[in-house]
């Protein structure tokens, strides 16, 4: 078996390149039409201003809202922020409850944030999954409270890869009057969503994980029933009070063009990395016998497979595989050597969680760089096996 002949990136749930059509589209708002869209009242600002409207519109067709209900901000982490601090400070201040639902898989901002709202007199229940990741919709229903004010579920796990049944969960928020908030950093451009026939009132986006640049993202805002938040950033009243401060014109042309791309392919794309993963899958078990894939296979967006190799460190065997890009867990975390927590919230144990690694396939993925990763990893792994990995000989 050969080594690839050049590096491989399979790492895609970390981040996205920009596709080069969004990168064509936003290019000229830089220096060519560089009004502020704040600026009404001349060309330069009202040209910036339709540029910002139409990408808007964009960014709400792919979760089938209004444009006026999506607010720019910075990427998923502000606007998980924004939702969560948002909900519960507005329902603090005005005495309409304090109790804050949530699930043990959930991205770190989005426990961050609600574990920070308890110093300002929230409660938090955080709800455990089951051995495939799902969160039990029936749970939820029985941990809602007369003073819960807001759900936070995520629409797939950035690990995992699992699609939580988000229509079932926003049906019990709404039939008992409580905001549900979804963290859809992997899931907007990869599966259809629809904020209203799941009922959600709060959605979160990423660009750079759906082939826009780091820096972008939005937050979905229910105009009805009307979902209230505080604002975070006080300033010129931007982004209908929301989000102050001047609009990054040629970021919000990026993501309305990145969404427009992703709503237009995504059931053939979804379709392609699908066969993509299949053929990782049978790849590795043709030669490493049965592997253990951690999370549903069956409710899982196309791009994730995760993977548990017997007796095998999963950081030896990356650390192995320098031409390979795959990981560990949440890029967020793997400065630590613990266990990935989400991993462990199936029920694996710390064996387990470290010998398993996050294969990310992305929009650029062809099918002989999956087929040459694969033989890398076999190999890598044979050595391990064998007890003559690089790692081993130190
Ligand atoms: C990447 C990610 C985030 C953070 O998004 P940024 O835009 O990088 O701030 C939040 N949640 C999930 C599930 C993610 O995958």
């Amino acid at each position: 078996m050969s080594a690839a002949p050049t590096a491989i990136y399979l790492d895609h749930q970390a981040t996205t390149p920009v596709d080069p059509r969004v990168l064509d589209a936003m290019m000229p708002w830089f220096s060519e039409t560089f009004g502020n869209a704040h600026s009404e009242q001349h060309a330069w600002g009202r040209q910036a201003a339709e540029a910002v409207e139409d990408a808007r519109a964009k960014v709400g067709a792919l979760i089938g809202a209004d444009a006026r209900e999506i607010v720019f901000t910075s990427g998923a982490t502000e606007s998980n922020n924004l939702a969560i601090k948002g909900a519960v400070r507005f329902a603090l201040r005005h005495g309409r409850g304090k109790h804050i639902i949530t699930v043990a898989t959930e991205h770190k901002c989005v426990l961050e944030s609600c574990e920070a709202m308890t110093e300002e007199g929230a409660d938090v229940t955080v709800l455990d999954v089951d051995g495939e990741g799902f969160v039990d919709p029936a749970a939820i229903a029985d941990a809602i409270r007369e003073d819960t004010v807001l759900v936070s579920v995520m629409a797939v796990n950035n690990e995992i890869g699992v699609i939580q049944p988000l229509a079932e969960i926003g049906a019990f928020c709404r039939a008992n009057g409580v905001l549900l908030h979804t963290d859809a950093a992997q899931a907007a451009g990869k599966i259809a969503i629809d904020v209203n026939a799941m009922a959600i009132d709060l959605l979160s986006i990423s660009g750079h994980k759906m082939y826009a640049p780091k820096g972008i993202g939005a937050l979905y805002v229910r105009r009805r029933p009307r979902a209230r938040l505080l604002a975070e950033i006080s300033g010129g009243g931007q982004e209908r009070g929301f989000r102050s401060g001047t609009l990054p014109v040629p970021l919000t042309v990026a993501l309305g063009e990145a969404a427009f791309i992703a709503q237009s392919e995504v059931d053939r794309e979804g379709e392609r990395l699908v066969s993509l993963r299949k053929a990782m899958i049978t790849r590795l078990q043709d030669h490493l016998g049965e592997i253990a894939v951690n999370g549903s296979m069956d409710q899982r967006v196309p791009g994730n497979l995760n993977v548990g190799f017997t007796a095998v460190d999963a950081e030896a065997l990356m650390a192995d595989l320098p031409e390979l890009a795959i990981s560990t867990g949440s890029a967020c975390t793997s400065a630590s050597v613990e266990p990935s927590y989400v991993l462990k919230a199936l029920g694996l144990d710390d064996a387990a969680a470290g010998a398993s690694v996050r294969i990310g396939f992305g929009r650029f993925t062809t099918r002989a760089e999956v087929d040459a990763a694969a033989d890398m990893i076999i190999e890598a792994i044979e050595n391990h096996r064998s007890g003559n990995s690089a790692r081993a000989a130190e």
